[in-house]
């Protein structure tokens, strides 16, 4: 393990898999996508888990600065646009975890694993972890450049006060619920109550 995958694990709280394919893909872009300071670069994320992490991290997409985008679509897939380039990269994490490994990891999440089988899956998810960190590229990663519309830069919106808690909001997030103007936390529980 080399001194960025260490950080990137002290930001995250553990090693695992999914960190270490973050690394890999944000390992990549930075090798291949050289605006990689502050807004400049976008990455548009599929899944919300430790893989996204390491993007955080590495490349320094969040969602305070507004150049990290979640779509929920549970997919190892990462998108990278250069703002000022025309063309994004879109990667697909395509290393496959042994079955074994697979077999087991679900046997625990029903809370079958024998003390013997606790230590294969150990042993498993450590060198499936090495092999993440160790692997070419091409055979971890799936790399087109897709077309992709600008995104769009983070924007500021005024601030309304809502009508029932007195608090500030961003006007776009406001709903009207018993003839009153209020924030989405006083929406979702005034609601059943006006209709
Ligand atoms: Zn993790
Ligand atoms: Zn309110």
């Amino acid at each position: 393990m080399d001194d960025e995958f260490n950080k990137v694990v002290e930001f995250h709280g553990h090693v695992c898999p999914g960190l270490a394919i973050g690394y890999r893909v944000a390992k990549y872009i930075k090798g291949h996508c050289d605006k990689s300071e502050d807004e400049e670069l976008v990455a548009i994320v599929e899944n919300n888990s430790c893989s996204v992490d390491a993007i955080q991290q590495m490349l320094s997409c969040t969602f305070g600065k507004g150049n990290l985008i979640f779509k929920d679509y549970g997919k190892q897939v990462f998108t990278f646009y250069c703002r000022g380039d025309s063309k994004a990269l879109r990667i697909y994490f395509k290393g496959e975890m042994p079955k074994r490994m697979g077999e087991l990891q679900e046997k625990r999440s029903k809370n079958q694993l024998t003390g013997e089988e606790q230590k294969e899956l150990e042993g498993l998810r450590q060198s499936y972890i090495q092999y993440i960190l160790n692997a070419n590229d091409d055979e971890l990663l799936s790399i087109r450049s897709v077309n992709l519309p600008e995104p769009e830069k983070a924007r500021i919106y005024p601030t309304l006060t809502c009508e029932e808690c007195k608090e500030g909001f961003m006007e776009i997030k406001g709903r009207t619920a018993c003839g009153k103007v209020i924030c989405m936390d006083c929406f979702e529980t005034l609601v059943d109550k006006c209709n």
